[in-house]
């Protein structure tokens, strides 16, 4: 019989041949630099759903539309200071921004001490895309775009992948999802999935590769149902909503990123 043991990761982050950091400047960078992409991914998550651009314009209160001071916007330390209300309304800060920002801090500390830290982008773009669908049921082109090119510039999960697979792996991912999209609404008259949905798909087969392809799809299937049977126990009007299977893939996708440095040796 074969025990599988994972693999130790290295307790020192090297960037090529270059530099490597002890494992405590690993976390604080990781940790710092995680905070700093949620900061910006969280205004994205606040803005493009209102038409707004992110790139222009102060930040403000959702409620009260007041600009924010530059110390209501350092990423955590402001929501944990102001106690998670605004300081001027007293409305309360939607607690999806602390979320992201420990999601994204917890993934760089971890990837960057793990010996890996050229998968933090990956894992920062998997963790806003799914609270975008969870939230709006939208996974922005322009965000699936970028998780495409950082996949595919990112290490594979299985290093063995050669490039040519990992782009048939992207558009079988597509491919698979447009299909069973187009049988669904053939069947039922009706979208049964998201047209982002085989777009996110065939960007993370970019990075899985295609032999870890359907494992992810039913990880995310898996995860899927959770939710739903969570949902219909709280109400069973949820048997009409619209379930975010972009979140379930991304959420799956993370889990994967993250365990990666101890299933494969940096
Ligand atoms: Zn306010």
């Amino acid at each position: 019989m074969t025990i599988f043991v994972p693999a130790i990761p290295s307790a020192v982050t090297c960037f090529g041949a270059a530099a490597c950091l002890a494992p405590a400047a690993s976390t604080v960078i990781g940790t710092v630099l995680g905070l700093v992409v949620a900061s910006y991914l969280g205004t994205l998550l606040a803005r493009w759903p209102r038409g707004e651009s992110a790139t222009f314009g102060r930040s403000r209160c959702d409620a009260c539309r007041r600009r924010l001071a530059w110390f209501e916007l350092v990423p955590l330390a402001s929501f944990l200071a102001l106690a998670g209300r605004c300081r001027a309304c007293g409305a309360a800060i939607p607690w999806v921004y602390p979320l992201l920002e420990i999601g994204c801090g917890v993934a760089g500390a971890w990837l960057f001490l793990a010996g890996a830290p050229a998968l933090a982008p990956l894992a920062w773009l998997l963790i806003a895309l799914s609270l975008f669908d969870a939230l709006h049921l939208w996974l922005p082109d322009k965000l699936v775009a970028l998780l495409a090119v950082v996949a595919i510039a990112s290490p594979g999960f299985d290093a063995a992948d050669t490039l040519a697979l990992r782009l048939a792996a992207g558009v079988t991912g597509f491919a698979a999802l447009w299909l069973i999209g187009r049988a669904f609404r053939m069947w039922r008259g009706h979208d049964g999935l998201g047209g982002g949905d085989p777009k996110l798909f065939g960007a993370i087969g970019l990075w899985v590769g295609p032999l870890a392809l359907p494992l992810l799809l039913l990880s995310a299937c898996v995860i899927g149902f959770g939710d739903a049977a969570w949902r219909l126990l709280r109400s069973r009007q949820a048997r009409n909503t619209q379930l975010p299977l972009g979140t379930y893939l991304s959420a799956a996708t993370v889990i994967i990123v993250v365990a990666r440095p101890l299933l494969v040796p940096a």
